[in-house]
C-alpha cells in the first residue's frame, strides 16, 4: 500500500518543485497525505468532466499538468466551473497535484519528450537555471577524508552535468580546544590541539541540503561538526527552460513543418515566413516560449517551436529563425505519457491510468 506522501515524494524526485518558476504553483494542491491510493489519473488539465472521470475509475488522486490553483481565490462555491469542480474532489476524497514549470525546467521533462517525438538528439537545456545550487565545505580529519567524501556523493552530491562524484580537496591544519564538558574525538579537553584535515568542497542543487548536512553529520567523527555553506550565482546545466537539439538528417522548411504537423496532431501552425534554408538545429519549448526567443537564435538554432506566440514576437524575431507556434496544448501534451510511464514503473501496486478526456480548449476550422 502507497499513501499520498509515498506518490508526492517519489513525484519530488522525478521533478522538484523547487525548480518551479516564481508565479507557478506546482506541487500537492489539495490531498491528505495519509490516505492511500486507489489508483492516479494522469491528465493534462483538470475540468469537472476529468474529476467525473476520476470516480468513476475510483482513482483518488489527479496529477495535472497545469494546476488548477492557480492564482489566490476568495471563495469556493459551486458559481464557478472551478468552485464546483474543487467542491467535487474534496467531496470525493480526491488528492489534486500539478507538475508544471517543475517538470518544464527538468532535463528529462516536458520538452525532452516533445524533442524526442519530434526527432531531435543531443538535446540540452536552452536556458539553464541559476542561483539554485549551493556548495558545502566541511573540514574532515584525514582518516575519515574518504569516507566522508563517499557518503556525500552518495547523498546527491558532487553532480555536475554529466559528471559526478565531483569534489575538491585540500589538505591543512585544524586548531581546536576542548571544553570540560566536551568529548572530543581526539585532542585532550582544555589544551590546544592541532589536527591534519582535509577540507572536502562539494556542490548539490539546494532542495537536497537537509538530507546532505544530515548524511555530513552521521559520518563525520567530530562531535562539533566544523562547516560551510555557500550559496552559488552559477547556472545547472541540467536544469532550465527549452531544450535544444538536431536532426541527424537536415530537412527543407516545408517537410520541417509537415513533420511538425503529423507528430503533433495539430491541422495548422503559425509561423514567421519561410527563407529556404535548411533545417538542422531546433530550440523547443512547449507551452508559453516567447520570452526564448532571443536565446534560441542566439544558440543558433535555425527553427523553434513553441506556442502562444504574440503577434509582435514574430514581428521582432531576427530574419535567420523560423518560429513555429505549434499550439500550447500541442507541444506540451506528451507530458501525461511521461508521467504516468514514470508511476507506472515506481508503483506496481495501483493502477496509473491517462485521461481520456480531451482537455484543450482551442478547436481548428
Ligand atoms: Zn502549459
Amino acid at each position: 500500500m502507497s499513501t499520498i506522501n509515498d506518490l508526492w515524494n517519489s513525484l519530488c524526485k522525478l521533478a522538484h518543485p523547487s525548480l518551479q518558476e516564481d508565479y507557478d504553483n506546482s506541487g500537492l494542491i489539495i490531498g491528505d497525505r495519509q490516505e492511500t491510493v486507489t489508483g492516479v489519473l494522469v491528465s493534462f488539465d483538470v475540468n469537472e468532466a476529468v474529476v467525473d472521470e476520476a470516480i468513476a475509475k475510483h482513482c483518488n488522486v489527479i496529477i495535472a499538468h497545469h494546476p488548477v490553483l492557480f492564482r489566490p481565490l476568495k471563495q469556493i462555491t459551486s458559481d464557478t466551473p472551478n468552485g464546483r469542480l474543487l467542491l467535487k474532489a474534496i467531496r470525493h476524497n480526491i488528492a489534486l497535484v500539478a507538475m508544471h514549470t517543475n517538470l518544464d525546467n527538468h532535463l528529462q521533462g516536458v520538452n525532452y519528450e516533445l524533442g524526442r517525438r519530434i526527432g531531435l538528439s543531443n538535446l540540452s537545456i536552452l536556458s539553464q537555471i541559476e542561483g539554485k545550487l549551493r556548495k558545502l565545505a566541511t573540514f574532515v580529519p584525514q582518516s575519515h577524508a574518504d569516507e566522508v567524501r563517499s557518503a556525500l556523493f552518495e547523498a546527491g552530491a558532487g553532480n555536475i552535468g554529466q559528471y559526478d562524484s565531483c569534489s575538491f580537496n585540500t589538505s591543512g591544519t585544524g586548531t581546536f580546544k576542548a571544553g570540560l564538558q566536551a568529548n572530543p574525538f581526539v585532542g585532550e579537553r582544555d589544551k590546544i590541539h592541532f589536527e591534519p584535515e582535509v577540507r572536502i568542497e562539494v556542490v548539490y542543487p539546494q532542495w537536497i541540503e537537509k538530507q546532505i548536512v544530515e548524511v555530513m553529520k552521521k559520518v563525520h567523527p567530530y562531535e562539533e561538526v566544523a562547516y560551510d555553506i555557500y550559496q552559488l550565482q552559477n547556472e545547472i546545466p541540467v536544469f532550465g527552460a527549452g531544450m535544444i537539439g538536431n536532426f541527424d538528417t537536415p530537412m527543407t522548411e516545408n517537410s520541417f513543418l509537415s513533420h511538425l504537423k503529423a507528430v503533433l496532431g495539430i491541422p495548422v501552425l503559425k509561423h514567421t515566413s519561410l527563407s529556404g534554408k535548411m533545417i538542422s538545429r531546433v530550440a523547443i519549448c512547449g507551452g508559453s516560449g516567447s520570452f526564448l526567443i532571443r536565446k534560441a537564435s542566439a544558440s543558433g538554432a535555425d527553427a523553434f517551436v513553441t506556442a502562444d506566440v504574440k503577434y509582435h514576437d514574430f514581428f521582432d524575431t531576427p530574419s535567420r529563425l523560423l518560429v513555429v507556434d505549434a499550439g500550447h496544448y500541442e507541444t506540451e501534451q506528451f507530458t501525461v505519457q511521461l508521467l504516468a510511464y514514470y508511476l507506472t514503473e515506481k508503483f506496481p501496486n495501483f493502477a496509473v491510468l491517462i485521461s481520456e478526456v480531451n482537455t484543450n480548449p482551442v478547436y481548428y476550422t
